[in-house]
């Protein structure tokens, strides 16, 4: 898969790419990341990226030319979704982070300042945030989206780094991970893991999945797919409380 990022810092992505699981991605060339410098396709002679907002206000805003002449010059085969990140934008996800790890090329478009002229949204597929607060620009939004869909891209995790048990991926958040030693500043693990009974362990782990999810995250427990046993210990936890 392609990655496309517009942006004001191309030289913000040099590093972050290269070490970990998308590193070794692009070396095998699963996974394609080009930063492209908005500045690049400014006409003028100050290279002008943004200007006041009409109507008055504080800071600036991004000029909508630059960034739909750099949107334009990029290819436009195979599945291709172009991205804002924007604090404004609908959450991103483990749902949208799947359907985009299906695409042949992704473009994200990097705000800085106030943002990007309204108009810029004309020419923009999916509008995404990656939370509730306001970063200074886009990259860091642009840096987690593509790790977050490079990892789900066939191939590029490695067999021993499942990612069907990861939170998110089963509707819950992970159980509790442990290893070695046994028992660390007189904590110990929790014995089931030592049984080898790997039906219990599998029954253990479901449930304490359900337990940090209904404690952390009631919110998505709403949607997770939950069998009968799951909604027996949901309630039974519930009458302990
Ligand atoms: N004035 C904008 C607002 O109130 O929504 C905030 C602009 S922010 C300072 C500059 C740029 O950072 C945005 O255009 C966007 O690209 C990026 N950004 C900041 N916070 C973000 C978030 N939570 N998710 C995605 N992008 C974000």
């Amino acid at each position: 898969m392609r990655f496309d990022i517009l942006t004001l810092s191309p030289e913000f992505f040099d590093s972050p790419f290269k070490p970990g699981v998308i590193g070794k991605a692009i070396e095998k060339g699963l996974i394609k990341v080009n930063a492209l410098c908005i500045r690049d396709f400014t006409e003028d002679k100050h290279r002008t990226t943004d200007d006041s907002p009409y109507g008055g206000g504080a800071g600036m805003v991004m000029k909508p030319e630059p960034i739909v002449k750099a949107l334009e010059s990029l290819p436009k085969a195979g599945k291709r979704k172009v991205i804002l990140v924007s604090p404004g934008g609908v959450p991103f996800t483990h749902e949208i982070a799947k359907e985009l790890s299906g695409l042949d090329h992704a473009v994200i478009i990097c705000g800085r300042y106030e943002g990007v002229d309204e108009r810029v949204r004309a020419f923009v597929d999916y509008e995404l945030s990656i939370g509730d607060y306001v970063l200074t620009g886009g990259e860091i939004p642009a840096l987690a989206i593509i790790d977050a869909v490079g990892r789900l891209i066939p191939g590029v995790l490695g067999s021993d780094e499942s990612k069907e048990d990861d939170s998110f991926a089963t509707g819950l958040l992970e159980y509790p991970q442990y290893t070695r030693p046994e028992e660390f500043r007189g904590i110990r693990i929790p014995e089931v893991l030592l049984s080898g009974n790997h039906a219990e362990i599998a029954r253990w782990r479901r449930r304490e999945s359900i337990r940090r999810t209904l404690t952390i995250r009631p919110d998505i427990l709403l949607n997770a797919p939950l069998g009968e046993e799951d909604i027996k210990f949901i309630e039974e936890i519930s009458k302990n409380e």
